[in-house]
Formats: C-alpha cells, structure tokens, sequence
C-alpha cells in the first residue's frame, strides 16, 4: 500500500459503508478517488481537513413523493430526488432525469460527476442532481404535465436562483422544463427565469442550449484530434443514442465533414453506411418521438435496422457513447480497438465501464470522459443563467463562440493538468484532478 492509498482507502471504504447497494455511486468516487492519489502526494494539504471525505458526501440528499392522476383518473405514486451535492462553486446545478432506473444511488453518482464537470467548465456553479423513477414513456402529454406539475410542488421549495438549478437529462427535455417551470411561476408568484435551464426561447432560455452537449462534445473530441495532428474529415463515427445528446453529437460531426454511420436507442440500432441522415432522424425522434426502427423504414439507402447485437461491433474512427451509464462494456470496448477506433469520447455521464476505460488507455486510444467532453451542455447552461441575470438574450453565433471557447478551455486544462502530474494524455486523469482542485480550493477558502 502507497502512502496515498493509506489516505483514499478509508476514503472509499467510508463510502461504501455509507452508501450500501449504490453500485453507480461507488464506481463514480472510486474512479475519482484512483486519480487523487498523486495530489495528495504532491500537495499533501489535499488529503487534510477532511476535503476529499466532504466532497464524497452530498450536502443534502431529499428525497420526496410525488402523487398525480393518470388519464384514467387513478391516482399514481412516483418518488422524487434532489441531490444537492457540493456549493463551494455556486448554486447547486445539474439535470432532472425521469426514467425507471433513477434511484438514489443513480442520482448520487450523477451529482458526483457534476461537481467536477462544473467545476471544469470555470463558471460559478455547484453540483446537483435530480430526476424520479417515473417513465415517461407512453405517457400522454396531459399525463406529463399532471407529472412535472406535482413534482415542481415538492421540488419548489428546495430550488432556486440562488439556491440549486435543474435542467434537463434523460426523459426530461423542453416541454418538461415548460410544465415545472409554469408550476414554479404560479406558486411563488415570481417569474424567477433563473431558477430553472434549457427553457423556451420565448420565455428565458438560451440560443444553443439544444444542440450544447452533442456540439461540446464534438469541440473536445476536434482538440484531442488536434494534439495527434489530425482533424475529422473523412473520419467513420459511431454515436449511440438518439436523444437530444446525440442528435446534436451527430449534427455537428456531419458539419466537420466526418461521416455517421450508426446509430441507436434503447431498442435497437441503425446503420446507414451512406451517412445518418440528420434531417430524417430529428423528424423521427423530435417530431414524430418515435423509434430508431423508423429510419430503416423511411431512408431510402438501404440502412438497415439491428433489434439486437451491439452498435459497437460497428468499425468506426470514432466512438461517441450518448446514451446512459455502463452502457459500453468491456467486450464492446475490445471490439472498437480491434476494429481500428481512433478516439473515444463520452455524450453521456460514465457511458464506458471501467473495464473499458482500462482497455482504450491500454490500447492508446484517445478517451475523452464525460465530466470534461459532455460538460458543454451544463456550460450553455451557465450561460442561460448570465443571460437570465442580465435580462439579456444572445444571439445563436455569439452563444456558440462562447462554447466553442470553453471547451477548449477545459480540453487544456485537462491536457496540461494530466502534463503536469507526469500523465501526458490522460484525460481521465486530468479532469478529474482539474475539476477536483478547484472545488477543493474554494471548500478550503470557505471554511467548515
Ligand atoms: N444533464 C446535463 C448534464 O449531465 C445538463 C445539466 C444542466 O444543464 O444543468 O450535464
């Protein structure tokens, strides 16, 4: 055992007494924790005061049911999260995710990887995390705004300008944030823009925020390019998913001149060796919010449509995972390296499993992990709330500047941080590091 594994191993063992079962949880921390070690070592204040066993838990953790009525007329019972995980930076900020998986342990591991990516993106916000168990799918609009209605009535009086932030994540996208958002404005008689993110354009939201986290990730993925001394033209790309995330992954990847040849959602996958048509995909899943299926169906290209198998047996240039956790395994991480891929970069929150992670950095291959590639989507919304406060509204080209500039600021600040710990070209390492000495610096200056 390390002097530096004397100090993280209690850290985790404490973690997983405290938090039994939460398997995402503890995947989360321990991936930070395994980069902390040569901080502690060089600066040996970072392993004082508590900062690195403060930081592993969350400064409140609500919890709170959530009655509505379905269409029938019978009553239904969600549960509801919000964790508010770390303030030393700003308001707590971070996603609502409804889907059935969202438990507490989820929404833990989420708010954990949102100190960090804030703290990368250099804005003034904390981390936080949020959703319900409840599946939107096959719900009808009524139904949704009943939901969003009766979760915004619990969730109102823990949120705030100057408090905690949501936004969007999984199952929760612009029509969602309108309903929680009316409910917000009715109960407190305050048209309070500021309290929540990824609004309507008409009503306080932000140019770009949409297409945010797909186009930030493409940015980063460009940098990491750039450091090899190549770019994306002519590159084959795999994105799975086909939510907002990687909608927009892929808009911005077809503008750079790469190629998509695949893509997913949860029941299946396409692949469309003349290139994802961008324009049919948004009709089927923005429009229609119908199936991946469909696009077989209606391209006329000869895409064809896999129900089952792995997006990720695909040979690509490039690997773009945007659709939930753990959702590219080790095995898939071996056939992506066999095949060729280039760079590996994450739309989603902690998409590759640590097998896989371990694989790609074995192998050489670029990794760009989620808290630093994705964090474009909570930066934009960061600049929704400078917006918001300055009553001001920019226009679509002065907005995507703005996020072109910090992406590459923080794929910099990750490539010189993992420099200077004697790690060149670990991502992983440097976001992490990055991302935790800023949050540690402020927590120190604040006292406890
Ligand atoms: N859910 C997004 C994320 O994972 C965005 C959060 C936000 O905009 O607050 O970063």
């Amino acid at each position: 055992m390390s002097a530096t594994d004397d100090i993280l191993g209690p850290v985790y063992s404490q973690v997983l007494r405290r938090n039994p079962g939460e398997d995402e949880f503890h995947q989360a921390v321990r991936e930070v924790l395994d980069s902390l070690g040569r901080v502690v070592a060089k600066h040996p204040h970072y392993g004082s005061a508590g900062l690195i066993e403060r930081l592993c838990e969350p400064e409140r953790q609500i919890i709170f049911r959530v009655s509505w009525t379905d269409d029938q007329g019978y009553v239904q019972i969600n549960r509801g999260f919000r964790v508010q995980f770390n303030s030393a930076l700003g308001p707590y900020k971070g996603g609502l995710r409804f889907h059935p998986s969202v438990n507490l342990g989820i929404v833990k591991f989420l708010g954990f990887e949102q100190v960090f990516k804030n703290a990368l993106t250099g804005m003034p916000i904390g981390g936080g995390k949020g959703g319900s168990d409840f599946d939107p799918k096959g719900k009808s609009d009524a139904e949704i705004m009943r939901f969003c209605q009766a979760f915004m009535t619990e969730l109102s009086r823990h949120v705030g300008e100057y408090t905690d932030v949501p936004a969007g994540d999984i199952g929760v996208g612009l029509r969602e944030i309108g309903y929680m958002f009316g409910q917000y404005k009715r109960m407190t008689n305050r048209y309070e823009s500021g309290v929540l993110t990824g609004k309507g354009l008409s009503w306080g939201g932000s140019r770009v925020r949409k297409e945010a986290t797909g186009y930030g990730a493409v940015y980063f993925l460009a940098e990491m390019l750039r450091m090899r001394k190549t770019d994306l033209s002519g590159k084959r790309a795999v994105v799975s998913g086909s939510g907002n995330v990687a909608i927009y992954t892929m808009e911005k990847l077809i503008e750079l001149g790469a190629t998509v040849v695949a893509c997913s959602d949860s029941s299946g996958y396409v692949v469309d060796e003349s290139g994802i048509d961008i324009a049919l995909l948004k009709e089927i899943k923005e429009k229609r919010r119908g199936r991946i299926e469909k696009y077989a169906e209606l391209n006329g290209n000869g895409a064809h449509y896999n129900a089952s198998g792995s997006i990720w047996t695909v040979p690509c240039d490039l690997a773009i995972p945007a659709a939930t956790q753990n959702e590219l395994t080790g095995k898939d991480a071996r056939s992506l390296v066999e095949n060729g891929v280039v760079a590996v970069v994450e739309g989603a929150n902690m998409p590759c499993t640590p097998e896989a992670v371990r694989m790609f950095e074995e192998a050489g291959i670029l990794f760009g992990p989620g808290k630093a590639s994705n964090a474009g989507g909570v930066a934009t919304s960061a600049l929704e709330m400078q917006q918001n406060a300055s009553r001001d509204s920019w226009t679509f080209e002065q907005t995507e500047e703005r996020l072109a500039e910090i992406m590459k600021d923080i794929h910099d600040h990750c490539a010189q941080t993992a420099d200077e710990y004697g790690l060149p070209g670990n991502y992983v390492a440097g976001a992490n590091i990055g991302g935790f000495v800023r949050v540690a610096d402020a927590m120190s200056a604040l006292g406890i």
